[in-house]
């Protein structure tokens, strides 16, 4: 991942900005530029809460090449209170031991390094609430 995409995605990596259709209600994340529910293209911006459920998740056991994660790690669709989904590893867990509709928490960890002393890269993971 490039410096300059970092720098581009921040608000959507760093703070959790959404957007709220102004015509619907609906919530996109990340934003978009027409509702696919009522075809508004006017948006309001909004942060998303950092607390929510799981709607779905996986476990991975065979982790994507060049990634170093200690497998098995989940990744699981949450449902945000007061809406918006995400798509994000879940920590301080048990993988085996999760469930659906499980409350969780949104929170800010080293996602990534680039070697040993390279650049380190910081997204958002859940962790059980
Ligand atoms: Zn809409």
């Amino acid at each position: 991942m490039t410096v300059a995409r970092i720098w581009r995605e921040r608000g959507r990596r760093y703070r959790l900005e959404a957007a709220r259709c102004k015509g619907c209600g609906k919530v996109f994340f990340p934003g978009r530029l027409v509702c696919d529910k009522c075809g508004s293209r006017e948006f309001e911006e909004i942060r998303l809460s950092d607390k929510g459920k799981i709607l779905t998740y996986t476990v991975i056991r065979v982790p994507p090449p060049a990634h170093t994660y200690e497998t098995p790690y989940a990744v699981a669709i949450v449902e945000l209170e007061g809406g918006g989904r995400i798509t994000a590893m879940v920590a301080d867990c048990d993988p085996e031991k999760l469930e659906i509709g499980q409350n969780v928490r949104v929170v800010f960890r080293k996602i990534s390094q680039d070697g040993e002393k390279g650049i380190k890269f910081y997204g958002y993971k859940v962790v059980p609430a």
